[in-house]
């Protein structure tokens, strides 16, 4: 995108109207509205502007509504760039990359190899348990004040494999060794976790402090929080530049604000760049299905290991969801990979029958991923205005509340509860 040529010289002197205290959230994801909520629970005025109608496209409201804190490894891991090559070859596989001339592309992949080691992994675990295990603690306090059907029942990985159980065991005891709460389940402990529904795994692992809950109603309840508190929130209004404390549309208007927080998804990086920085992101796309009245309908929230399939109850529905295509911002469905989301739902809970998912409307969304699989969070160099909050990944509503909670400390001028260092915007520049 190119830089609107006064928003390149940092606006706000050029900027003749008076100074707004308020602080502008450009995207309405689950990121931008936690991070719009607790700015105001700070007693901040705040604008979110959202390029979408309400209820339109982004990746927060139809994802498979996990809270994580068995997430402790990043995407880039060893064996992932492996793996990954095996199952480019395979239709129904749960990775894909589009091959694109792109140079955003090359670098991004490059800077993905890159991170993808074991030293990588070790320096993120601890920082990423600690972001997941706050969130977790504001996810509780949030259910306080309003419902999103949060259950905290934890998290079955399920293995289909005896080799790929090894693995996941090993995994397990790196959890443990992190101060997680994790049990390695036989198929009657799996039995007796979950007695109302039939699974086909040779084991699995219980990660007893995740969650699950519903994704729309808790950005529902954000929003209408929000506007309880007088916030204001902008649909279909698209921002085409930021600067140092102003925004602008696409329609030319400018909106000052005393901070801007680029909260755009996978389409940071865009406005990154018109703030003169390079903050790399792939969509990294996903699908979803939800069925009414399921031929089998699991308490726990699970994750089939192999397929990498999310299963959530979600009241009397069961979401179902999973693959993760490099694809660019294309949100087109593949039914070849969703097939392969389908069977493997269907192999492992078999009272799943393939024909209950004909019809079903099929959700893409477009995870925002970075290279190092870590998020961007704090303020771009040599901005005294803007912050950026993005790059979650397939952890942005897990993450959501701690990112919202941290942005609001930086914003009021203190030191974030957890350091951010690690995630500094411009890690890539
Ligand atoms: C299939 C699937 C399952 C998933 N399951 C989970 C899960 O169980 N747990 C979990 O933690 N995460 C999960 N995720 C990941 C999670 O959904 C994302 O990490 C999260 O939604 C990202 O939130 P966000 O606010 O950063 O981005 P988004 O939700 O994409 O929001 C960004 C918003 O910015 C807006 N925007 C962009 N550019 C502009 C602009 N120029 N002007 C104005 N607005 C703009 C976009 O329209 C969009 O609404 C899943 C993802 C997928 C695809």
């Amino acid at each position: 995108m190119k830089a609107p040529e006064s928003l390149a010289f940092s606006g706000l002197s050029y900027y003749s109207g008076a100074v707004n205290e308020r602080v502008i959230i450009v995207g309405g994801g689950v990121v931008g509205l936690c991070c719009a909520y607790y700015l105001s629970q700070e007693g901040r005025e705040v604008l979110v502007l959202e390029r979408e109608q309400e209820q339109g496209d982004n990746c927060s409201r139809e994802n498979a509504g996990m809270i994580v804190p068995s997430h402790f490894t990043p995407l880039a891991a060893p064996g992932v760039v492996t793996q990954g090559l095996k199952w480019l070859l395979d239709a129904e596989s749960p990775f894909y990359v589009r091959p694109r001339l792109s140079l955003d592309l090359a670098r991004w992949g490059l800077s993905f190899i890159s991170c993808a080691n074991s030293r990588h992994v070790t320096a993120s675990a601890g920082l990423l348990r600690d972001l997941q295990l706050a969130s977790r603690e504001l996810f509780k306090d949030l259910s306080s004040h309003f419902d999103f059907g949060l259950q905290r029942r934890g998290l079955l990985m399920l293995c289909e494999s005896s080799d790929f159980l090894k693995e996941e065991e090993e995994l397990a005891g790196k959890a443990q060794e992190l101060g997680l709460r994790v049990e390695v389940c036989d198929p009657d402990r799996l039995r007796e976790l979950d007695p109302g529904v039939e699974m086909n795994a040779q084991g699995g692992i219980w990660y007893e402090q995740d969650c699950h809950l519903n994704p729309g109603e808790f950005l529902n309840g954000l929003k209408e929080k929000l506007i309880a508190v007088g916030g204001e929130l902008r649909y279909g209004c698209k921002v085409r530049g930021v600067g140092d404390g102003i925004v602008e549309l696409e329609d030319g208007e400018r909106i000052q604000g005393a901070e801007i927080i680029v909260a755009g998804g996978a389409w940071t990086s865009g406005l990154a760049r018109s703030l003169g920085t390079w903050v790399p992101l792939q969509g990294g796309k996903g699908y979803s299905m939800t069925l009414q009245n399921p031929g089998a309908l699991p308490q726990l929230c699970s994750l089939l290991g192999e397929a990498k399939v999310a299963i959530t109850p979600i009241g009397d529905s069961l979401r179902v969801a999973g693959t993760m295509e490099i694809c660019g911002e294309d949100l087109s469905i593949n039914e070849r990979r969703v097939q392969g989301i389908i069977k493997a739902a269907c192999r492992v809970f078999p009272d799943l029958r393939q024909e209950e998912f004909e019809g079903i409307r099929r959700w893409s969304g477009l995870r925002p991923c970075s290279p190092d699989g870590l998020p961007y969070l704090g303020r771009v160099e040599g901005r005294e205005k803007v912050l950026v909050a993005s790059g979650h990944a397939m952890l942005g509503l897990s993450l959501g509340p701690i990112t919202g909670k941290l942005v609001s400390e930086i914003v009021a001028g203190r030191s974030p509860t957890i350091p951010v260092e690690q995630l500094a915007v411009d890690r890539f520049a």
